[in-house]
């Protein structure tokens, strides 16, 4: 490969970034990835060597799901020995999700896979596309001082950060700055210049192969709680029909009611085989079991803790192991460990 010209893939799959306005209805629909590079002449004052593809058709994120985390990681597969680094151009609203999916389902991943997008659609003249765009690509193309890919895994670059992806979470719907990793520091900074953490970069432990795992179970749940949860509600939820999994989103360091029929409900779903993961709703921080009763309480009836997952990366790393066929003994195993950095244990 050219090591003095950079080979980049744009994966476009839609969102704001490249939409435009229905001159009709006003509102706003993706439009054609050609006219996205007709507004971003910049790109071609980089020398790399860009090549794209695109969604088809383009698709607001919010309709993303499995079937197109699948498209997404067949696309870099089978691009993966011929690029130095892919730029995925998608939504802002699932990015988080999009970008914890495809870190568990690109096993031993050691190129860049920057995800972007923006607030405002590129064609607007103070759209923050264009700068996300090209500093993205230029994070793909960047290399550390061996020349091996600067960034060897999924992030998302936005504004005046680069993220990890299994990190991060959309915290403002009109910010520029739209996606912060709360639990962990950013991998590099925006400003004049693009200054890398290296100390907190991913790094692949072993130099295997790449391996893509398809299968994503979605027979996995969010139940979030809050104060007077009926105790009806809860048993119906932990009655779902094919329910393997469940993200249980608890208070503060991962505390739920006091009440006997809580606990007692949790741990009878425990022992029908579903895995329960305690992950805090609070942004920052996470799960300390043993800090109160009440979590402890969660802990003793066979919750797992999520430590400072995000949920995000909570709810798809259940869909990835599951996904694998595992059964829910080794899904509890495998929650317990960072498998890409996801998590502080
Ligand atoms: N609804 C859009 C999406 O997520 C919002 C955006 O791109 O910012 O696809």
């Amino acid at each position: 490969m050219d090591l003095a010209r950079p080979k980049i893939l744009i994966i476009y799959t839609g969102g704001t970034i490249g939409m435009i306005e229905n001159p009709v209805t006003h509102a706003l629909q993706p439009f054609d990835f050609t006219h996205l590079i007709d507004n971003v002449p910049k790109i071609k004052m980089l020398d790399y060597e860009i090549h794209n593809i695109q969604f088809n058709p383009p698709i607001d994120s919010a309709a993303m799901g499995p079937s197109h985390w699948s498209d997404m990681a067949a696309a870099i597969e089978d691009n993966y020995d011929n690029f130095d680094g892919f730029v995925v151009l998608h939504g802002t609203d699932t990015m988080a999700f999009t970008a914890s999916a495809l870190s568990f389902m690109l096993e031993n991943l050691h190129k860049p896979v920057i995800i972007t997008g923006s607030q405002l659609p590129i064609g607007e003249v103070r759209t923050d596309g264009e700068e996300n765009l090209i500093t993205a690509l230029q994070v793909a193309a960047s290399r550390d001082k061996n020349g091996d890919p600067m960034v060897q895994e999924v992030a998302i670059l936005f504004e005046n950060y680069l993220w990890r992806g299994n990190r991060s979470t959309k915290m403002s719907a009109d910010n520029f700055n739209a996606f912060k990793s709360n639990n962990y520091p950013p991998l590099a900074k925006i400003g004049l210049d693009i200054h890398f953490n290296e100390d907190v970069l991913y790094r692949v432990p072993s130099k295997r192969p790449l391996k893509v795992r398809y299968n994503m179970d979605p027979n996995v749940m969010f139940i979030d709680l809050y104060p007077g949860i009926p105790e009806g509600t809860l048993r119906y939820l932990l009655h779902t029909p094919d329910l393997k999994g469940i993200v249980l989103k608890t208070f503060g360091a991962g505390n739920g009611p006091m009440e006997s029929w809580f606990t007692g409900a949790i741990r009878e779903a425990v022992e029908r085989g579903i895995v329960i993961l305690n992950v805090t709703q609070c942004v920052n921080g996470g799960v300390h079991s043993t800090l109160y009763d009440t979590g402890n309480g969660l802990a003793r009836a066979g919750v797992v803790s999520g430590h400072d997952i995000t949920s995000e990366a909570a709810i798809t790393k259940m869909m990835y192991l599951f996904g694998m066929g595992l059964q829910a003994e080794t899904v509890k195993k495998y929650l317990c460990y960072s498998l890409c950095g996801e998590v502080t244990i």
